[in-house]
């Protein structure tokens, strides 16, 4: 079964104490709660640009963890509706509650796992993977979303990187791999410190 949480309310900051939030896609990652399971800022900047949201369009967001993605497809434009789907408890409450915090109460989150999770949702215009990724989820989204729905998909674990291989050779569509690397001190000096590369596909159902 899936529960909804609807948040309602939007905490204003004292005036000239708030941060403001910017008009572009990559917001800061402090600017949400999170337990360490977040999409980071420049992977972030590009799941958005590869979703590509636009006015009146709705998003499932399966993997919701912090909610950041779905928090930004609803910052880009007040039209926007988006829907996170999230298993675990703990999660889909920071999830609505970084949602509040940031003005986009409108996020609706459904307690669940995917695929069973997305039965009896409204059908989206776009879909992000960022957890959940498993052998029948691709057949499964086929069936369920309309053709033309934009689907971006993230892996970090060979195994799921593994799925995103073979999907691209099923139907198409980009892949990506990111490797980013971050300054960090080494002794009294600096060195890159490499994150783990991403995987993005990005296809058209
Ligand atoms: N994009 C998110 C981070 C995703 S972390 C953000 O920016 O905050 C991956 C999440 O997928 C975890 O929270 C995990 O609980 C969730 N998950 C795992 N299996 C899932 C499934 N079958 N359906 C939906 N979510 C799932």
């Amino acid at each position: 079964s899936v529960d909804f949480l609807h948040p309602v309310a939007v905490a204003i900051e004292p005036a000239g104490s708030g941060k403001v939030i910017p008009h572009c896609s990559g917001i800061a990652d402090d600017f949400f709660e999170t337990d360490g399971q977040m999409t980071k800022r420049p992977i972030r900047a590009l799941a958005l640009s590869a979703l590509a949201p636009r006015s009146g369009e709705l998003l499932w967001d399966i993997g919701g963890g912090s909610g950041s993605i779905a928090i930004e497809w609803l910052l880009s434009d007040p039209e926007t509706q988006a829907i996170s789907i999230e298993p675990r408890a703990d999660r889909a409450g920071r999830i609505a509650e970084n949602a509040q915090r940031l003005g986009v109460d409108r996020l609706r989150v459904a307690i669940g796992s995917a695929p069973e999770a997305l039965d009896g949702l409204p059908r989206p215009d776009a879909v992000f993977i960022g957890g959940g990724l498993c052998k029948l989820l691709l057949d499964d989204l086929r069936q369920r979303l309309a053709p033309g729905t934009r689907l971006v998909a993230h892996a970090v674990t060979l195994e799921s990187e593994a799925f995103l291989a073979e999907w691209h050779q099923k139907l198409g569509g980009d892949l990506l791999r990111v490797e980013l690397a971050h300054s960090a001190p080494l002794g009294t000096r600096r060195a890159w410190k490499a994150a783990f590369p991403v995987v993005q596909w990005q296809v058209r159902l």
